[in-house]
């Protein structure tokens, strides 16, 4: 870093350094042309246009450009410029004179010549100009232009001196500034780095330091925040390998203790055995679900899950999910309401949208009210189907309601009563209806009930 800082320093010094010096005698040169020949046409266009002041103008220019001025009209010197100095020129000039006037007889007549030469009564060299104001053959007006080149050795050896002294406190400005600059821009990113490093070891308690470079500072936030992130699912994984092999632990000691019961006990007993073959299904049936909980999030975590959509109908699907909880019915008195119009379809996944119903219906039971009662609602929301999952439960506290989507999350409120939940069934939903590009939500108070809510867009029923 300092190198480049130091290098463009270096650059920009060496650049004035061939501008000011290698140039400025060619740039002097090229101006003084360029400005002979701007006077040149200008008092050309004065004479054209019968200017009653061209003579004024002409003492004006030559005065102010330092130029010796001198018009001739047929052979005869008119007109001279700057007046004080009368007919110096003709005399300064005379050898010059012919050469001009021969040059401009053969040239185009429109175009201007110039030459530069050195008289033995100057030290310096001289310009020499000449344009026809009029080249018809009665006429043949000539103007005459010299414009002294006076040295610029002497402006160079000023210039030389003085940019010595630049080129010095520059370069010393330069690298001082430049080794501010450098330390102070890469001492914060060496220190990123090695946080960055320890970071990566797996140690997410660490602290990104801010800086005063807004750059810098930005990215010290981010990385803290992405420390923070990583720390925060690092302990979640580890929280969820802990409830994992707890979770699993329970009924696989429930399944092992009730096979030796009926080995050793109620083998015989069939009403006993019966009872404990009832708690064996229904530990298994809790260690299945579990375990396809958690290789859906595996899958959707790997690899993105695609949709598989077709036009279905929602009320139908709803309707045989409800149909599947007939034994809660009939054993646990449980109640199922459910209302919607006579065919709603959508377009969507149907086993991901079944596997959504399924896990809000599956909630309701689990997290329901003394009541038993859970309905399920659909109905029309503008071009949209939208169905609601309720129940007279505990509800959710409003802290904890926007949680409950996220992965491995458990209302921690005493009002739920435990059941054998993973904490993954609703941000199995969300993932789902956030592929859909669906709207969903849920509204709950505390002692009065929750409504998990979807909505999807209205399709025409698929042709057989
Ligand atoms: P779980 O497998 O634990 O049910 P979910 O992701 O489905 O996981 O739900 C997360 C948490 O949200 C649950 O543990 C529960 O505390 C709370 N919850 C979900 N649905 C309801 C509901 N209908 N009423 C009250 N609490 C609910």
């Amino acid at each position: 870093m300092w190198t480049y800082f130091a290098g463009l320093g270096i650059g920009v010094l060496m650049l004035l350094w061939v501008l000011q010096i290698f140039f400025l005698n060619n740039g002097y040169e090229r101006m003084k042309i360029q400005e002979v020949d701007r006077v040149g046409g200008l008092l050309k266009s004065a004479y054209k246009s019968q200017d009653k002041n061209l003579n004024s103008s002409i003492q004006e220019l030559s005065v102010i450009n330092d130029f010796y001025v001198m018009m001739e009209v047929k052979g005869q010197i008119l007109l001279f410029a700057p007046e004080q100095e009368s007919t110096l020129p003709i005399y300064k000039y005379k050898d010059q004179l012919p050469q001009l006037k021969e040059a401009i007889f053969k040239g185009d007549p429109d175009s201007p010549t110039f030459f530069k030469f050195s008289t033995m009564y100057e030290k310096y060299s001289t310009l020499a100009y000449a344009l026809f104001l009029d080249d018809t053959k009665d006429k043949e007006v000539i103007l005459y232009i010299f414009s002294p080149l006076y040295p610029v050795t002497s402006t160079v050896n000023i210039l030389k001196d003085q940019l010595i002294n630049v080129t010095i406190i520059t370069l010393l400005v330069t690298f001082i500034l430049a080794g501010y600059l450098a330390s102070s821009i890469s001492k914060p990113i060496r220190g990123i780095t090695s946080t960055a490093k320890q970071m990566g070891t797996g140690d997410y308690n660490v602290n990104f330091r801010v800086d005063s470079f807004t750059e810098i500072n930005n990215l010290a936030n981010t990385l803290n925040m992405t420390a923070y992130e990583l720390g925060m699912a690092d302990t979640r994984q580890k929280d969820l390998i802990a409830n994992v092999s707890h979770d699993l632990k329970t009924p696989l000691t429930m399944i092992r203790s009730y096979a030796e019961m009926i080995r050793d006990l109620s083998g015989n007993d069939p009403e006993k055995r019966e009872v404990h073959l009832g708690v064996i299904i229904d530990e298994s049936v809790r260690m299945a679900n579990l375990v396809s909980d958690m290789a859906t999030i595996s899958a959707m975590r790997t690899a993105k899950m695609e949709l598989n959509k077709s036009s279905f109908d929602l009320s139908a699907i709803t309707a045989s999910i409800l149909a599947s909880y007939e034994i809660l019915e009939a054993q646990e008195g449980y109640q199922f309401k459910f209302t919607c119009p006579k065919e709603c379809f959508v377009y969507a996944d149907e086993d991901r949208i079944k596997q959504v119903i399924a896990n809000l219906t599956g909630n309701a039971i689990k997290y329901g009210g003394e009541d038993k009662l859970v309905s399920v609602n659909i109905r029309r929301s503008g071009k949209k189907y939208r169905l609601e999952v309720s129940d007279n439960g505990p509800g959710i506290s409003a802290e904890e309601l926007p949680h409950v989507w996220d992965r491995y999350y458990k209302v921690s409120s005493n009002y739920v009563r435990p059941a054998s939940g993973t904490g993954l069934g609703l941000s199995i939903v969300k993932e789902i209806l956030t592929l859909h590009h669906a709207r969903y939500g849920v509204s709950s108070k505390l002692g009065k009930g929750s409504t998990f809510w979807f909505e999807l867009e209205m399709a025409k029923p698929q042709k057989a």
